[in-house]
């Protein structure tokens, strides 16, 4: 860890305060042509006293724009100091978690998972047409049936034909002869380049997919391929409590990830992250982003600098050693509440190092998943699965209720 440290409050604070003094002062300097200002004094009053102790609420009565990205080429220069932290939120999670040789990533925070994926499969879509002329039929989607649903947006929006490999129903993992017939079955068919989304924790079941088993499929038929990590719900979790692991910048195949600050990490919504070797993202630079200093190559524009710095917080809040510690809570529950299930002979499906517990819908009367708030892989009448994630609000004392009326259900049935 070189980036990550366990920094106490005071610090952050003043560190927060000297980047909000490197941004521009729109009440002493002249700024005649820059639509943005603070937040509307008439309704957020910015006088306050709490906000000298409250960095984060600052930074957003401030309202820095972090719009373009900020790990290469030149950047708009009104808010440079927190630029800074948003790049040293950057470094936090390219290397120290995602173990990338130093300054070989770039990346933003993005608006979240969905456009942390959009923006990878639409970087890859460019180079494989820049580099290689491919035509958009000759090009693939490949990803589980587990994968989220903002990569059918992608495939949508992209125009790019998507691929779903099915997954063995007791272990959500790829099925290997699946995946190499469908590939082959592709390439008959024209498909000469593969845009690969392997899982880091898929939304319903927490399940990582390994990528080299993708790489050596997509080598084997000659595909040119890209992999982007989704490690929307798991980059916060797996690669920290599984240190030992493939889905990082260490393992070559990698070549872009996505993290969600808004789920694990309890940062405000509105806050992703994207990362990507370097080369890559100026394949989506957009030309005509004349007005804006540097180089547009983000799917969002404007964005706002509060996001990075609430990353920021967290991160140097808890420390590598103080998340570790949260993270093994949440696993020691989620394994409490296993112990039971298994007790009880309910079905369920959990990744040893993520703290979700997917339990077969037909083993669980509805009532009680509707009263315990589980969440269905279906909203309808198809469900065949209900999930808990064990969040920091997710107590042992209510998963003991939970398990304790299964058990009741179970004996009157
Ligand atoms: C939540 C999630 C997304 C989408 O993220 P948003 O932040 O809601 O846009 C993408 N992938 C996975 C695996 C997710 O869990």
């Amino acid at each position: 860890m070189h980036y990550w440290k366990k920094i106490n409050f005071e610090e952050q604070r003043q560190h927060i305060t000297d980047a909000l003094s490197k941004n521009i002062d729109y009440q002493k300097i002249i700024t005649l042509g820059v639509p943005g200002s603070k937040l509307d004094g008439q309704v957020f009053y910015d006088q306050a006293t709490f906000l000298k102790e409250a960095p984060f609420l600052q930074s957003i009565v401030q309202n820095p724009n972090h719009i373009g990205c900020h790990t290469l080429g030149d950047s708009e220069p009104y808010f440079a100091g927190t630029q800074e932290i948003e790049r040293e939120v950057i470094k936090i999670l390219a290397e120290d978690i995602l173990k990338a040789e130093s300054n070989s990533c770039d990346g933003y925070i993005a608006t979240g998972g969905t456009e942390a994926n959009i923006q990878a499969c639409w970087m890859y879509r460019n180079l494989f047409i820049q580099e290689y002329n491919a035509r958009l039929e000759e090009i693939l989607l490949i990803a589980s049936e587990d994968t989220h649903y903002s990569v059918h947006k992608a495939s949508n929006l992209l125009q790019i034909d998507y691929l779903s490999i099915p997954v063995h129903m007791d272990d959500r993992s790829i099925i290997a002869d699946e995946l190499e017939n469908l590939v082959a079955q592709a390439k008959q068919n024209g498909k000469k380049y593969a845009i690969v989304i392997s899982n880091v924790g898929t939304t319903m079941f927490g399940s990582v997919d390994n990528p080299d088993d993708y790489a050596a499929v997509l080598a084997k038929h000659e595909l040119i391929f890209k992999i982007h990590m989704d490690a929307a719900f798991g980059g916060f979790i797996y690669p920290i409590v599984q240190r030992q692991n493939n889905i990082g910048f260490d393992n070559p195949h990698v070549s872009s990830v996505t993290l969600d600050a808004h789920k694990m990490l309890q940062a405000p919504y509105g806050t992703g992250v994207f990362l990507a070797r370097k080369g890559l993202i100026q394949y989506v630079l957009t030309k005509e982003a004349k007005y804006v200093n540097g180089m547009d190559i983000t799917l969002s524009g404007s964005r706002s600098g509060a996001n990075a710095i609430a990353v920021w917080m967290i991160l140097q809040t808890y420390g590598p050693h103080g998340w570790l510690e949260k993270l093994n809570t949440l696993l020691y529950r989620t394994s409490v509440c296993c112990t039971d299930l298994n007790q009880l002979g309910i079905r369920y499906f959990r990744h040893p190092q993520m703290n979700i517990i997917t339990i077969r819908a037909s083993d669980m009367p509805g009532e009680l998943a509707q009263e315990f708030g589980l969440v269905p892989d279906s909203h309808g009448d198809s469900s065949q699965w209900y999930k808990i994630v064990v969040m920091d609000h997710v107590q042992i004392d209510v998963l003991k209720q939970f398990t304790e009326r299964l058990a009741a259900a179970k004996g009157s049935s």
